[in-house]
């Protein structure tokens, strides 16, 4: 999966073709008054339209891929759910409150508390419902943490294919409301523009292009924007987290189009400037965003280090052995383009565990390792001495030279500048070796703003009338503040979903 395009997503509309209702086309769509339209099929739009048709609403569903389901069809499905049934089974004793004070501690108190309020109350009602209608999760199920900074209580949970199989549930949910005719699907049909009343700015349909390129115009009482983020947009990235994307491993549809229909309704953008990198990317090329070939094991309590991490000048610039993926995530942050280099000698090569494993593009094993310092592979580098090493990476010779000596000094003397403690080898013996690491994003952090009610707002705090959005849109930065708790994208998207179209939006 090393390179994901849209085309993959085109597939004939598959999921629409086993729902029956092929055929259905703006061109028909066109005469009828909606009671809600939902803007993009995935984890947030499909509950929001299910349980918007069990309310009786008249729903339209309009999704620019050939298949519904979104990033769920590539996403690891982790949710964070608290106070579940699945946990009082297991005798976990958890609630919303835990969960939002561990999301608080792991934001350093930057999350949006309202928005983030309503997520975690969400959370327990809408996993419980998931499973009630199927869901399994992995049998060791919840958990505190792996990939993320760790929770307080076990309430990270995720089913053994990741999230498609949310997506089955969500599938399944959604086929009878589709065959009554409650639910109408516009699959290969992308939103453009919404349509605005004069005045009140009141939100009244929605232009949407076909596959034949032709704009239509929908009608619509109320709409709900739910089309993901903007991760598969380097300059809208660029824009607004204020440094590139690195990496092409997520869904081809997630172009922000709903931040620019936002926007230009009179709502405003927020939580960009929390940004958070994931750690841990080796880039096949200099071109972002680009594949990645592998990924670092970074997380200490899982392979203590034997490594030093060193910036551009060749400093160290973190205590490599901290046991917390947000101190790596924070640090990375703060480096020019996010980018570090692992640099070690020939006795930690033969002696320690391998540093690096399998990433989006598949497997990755030590001989792979060996076989890219040998080919000259980009961003594997090895030398004979150090300052050929650092000239070699793009990395401040001097630099490297002094931070080596210092760190094999205080190793001697066992008292690591950095405070580092598990010194297991001196990087002494040649050859040398580095290898360049990246951020990764699989999320957007800047998103439409919206009010307790999930109405999208204007700088004034006012409503723009039938507007809402939920889902990644709304910017992880808003639900996650300036930090990565796992599982905070999924289970937001899909409760938050789901709690529009059950009671936030209001029909006639
Ligand atoms: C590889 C990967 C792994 C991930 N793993 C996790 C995880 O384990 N846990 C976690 O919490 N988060 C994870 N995430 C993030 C998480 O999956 C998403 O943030 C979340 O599912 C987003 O849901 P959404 O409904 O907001 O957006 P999406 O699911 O992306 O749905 C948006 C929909 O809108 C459609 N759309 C886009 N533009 C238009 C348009 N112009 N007109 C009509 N439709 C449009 C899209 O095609 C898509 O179907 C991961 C992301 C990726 C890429």
């Amino acid at each position: 999966m090393s390179t994901l395009s849209k085309r993959d997503f085109i597939v004939g509309a598959g999921v629409t073709m086993a729902l029956g209702v092929m055929g259905n086309t703006a061109q028909a769509a066109r005469h009828t008054t909606w009671d809600l339209i939902v803007v993009g099929g995935g984890n947030a739009g499909l509950p929001t339209a299910i349980f918007a048709a069990e309310r009786g609403a008249k729903v339209a569903i309009v999704e620019a891929a050939g298949i519904l389901g979104g990033t769920l069809h590539l996403s690891s499905g982790q949710m964070s759910a608290a106070g579940t049934r699945l946990q009082r089974q297991r005798g976990i004793i958890d609630s919303p409150d835990l969960h939002y004070a561990d999301v608080m501690r792991i934001s350093k108190n930057t999350a949006n508390p309202e928005i983030l309020r309503l997520a975690v109350n969400a959370a327990a009602p809408a996993f419980d419902w998931l499973m009630d209608q199927g869901f399994k999760p992995i049998d060791t199920h919840p958990i505190t943490g792996t990939t993320h900074e760790p929770y307080s209580q076990p309430r990270y949970v995720w089913g053994r294919n990741g999230g498609r199989d949310i997506l089955e549930v969500l599938n399944r949910q959604l086929a009878p409301h589709v065959q009554s005719g409650r639910i109408t699907v516009l699959t290969g049909h992308s939103a453009v523009e919404l349509v605005q009343a004069r005045g009140s700015g009141a939100v009244t349909g929605l232009v949407v292009r076909d596959a034949d390129n032709r704009k239509i115009t929908l009608h619509a009482r109320q709409v709900a924007l739910t089309s993901g983020g903007y991760t598969a947009n380097p300059q809208m990235f660029l824009k607004y987290e204020g440094t590139r994307t690195h990496t092409r491993a997520t869904y081809p549809f997630s172009q922000g189009i709903g931040l620019e229909l936002g926007l230009a309704a009179g709502g405003y953008i927020r939580g960009g400037e929390h940004h958070t990198p994931l750690f841990g990317a080796v880039l096949a090329d200099d071109q972002s965003p680009t594949a990645m070939r592998a990924m670092a094991r970074h997380f200490p309590p899982e392979r203590p280090p034997w490594e030093i991490l060193v910036n551009g000048q060749g400093q160290r610039f973190l205590r490599e052995d901290i046991p917390s993926h947000d101190a790596y995530e924070m640090a990375l942050a703060r480096l020019p383009d996010e980018r570090c280099w692992f640099v070690f000698d020939e006795t930690i090569r033969l002696q320690a565990p391998p540093l690096l494993r399998g990433g989006f593009s598949g497997p990755w094993t030590d001989a792979d390792t060996e076989r890219a310092f040998a080919d000259g592979t980009y961003g594997f580098h090895r030398a004979t001495d150090l300052r050929a090493l650092a000239q070699r990476a793009g990395i401040d010779p001097q630099g490297l030279l002094d931070t080596v000596a210092s760190y094999n000094r205080g190793r001697d003397a066992g008292k690591d500048a950095l405070g580092r403690t598990h010194l297991p080898a001196p990087i002494a013996t040649a050859p040398f070796y580095a290898i360049a690491i990246n951020s990764w994003n699989l999320l957007s952090y800047a998103g439409v703003a919206v009010d307790a009610q999930l109405r999208v707002i204007r700088r004034d705090g006012s409503a723009i009338p039938n507007l809402y959005a939920a889902g990644e849109l709304l910017g992880m930065g808003t639900v996650m503040g300036n930090g990565m708790p796992g599982g905070m994208s999924v289970m937001p998207a899909l409760s938050l979903g789901r709690l529009l179209g059950k009671e936030l939006i209001t029909f006639a």
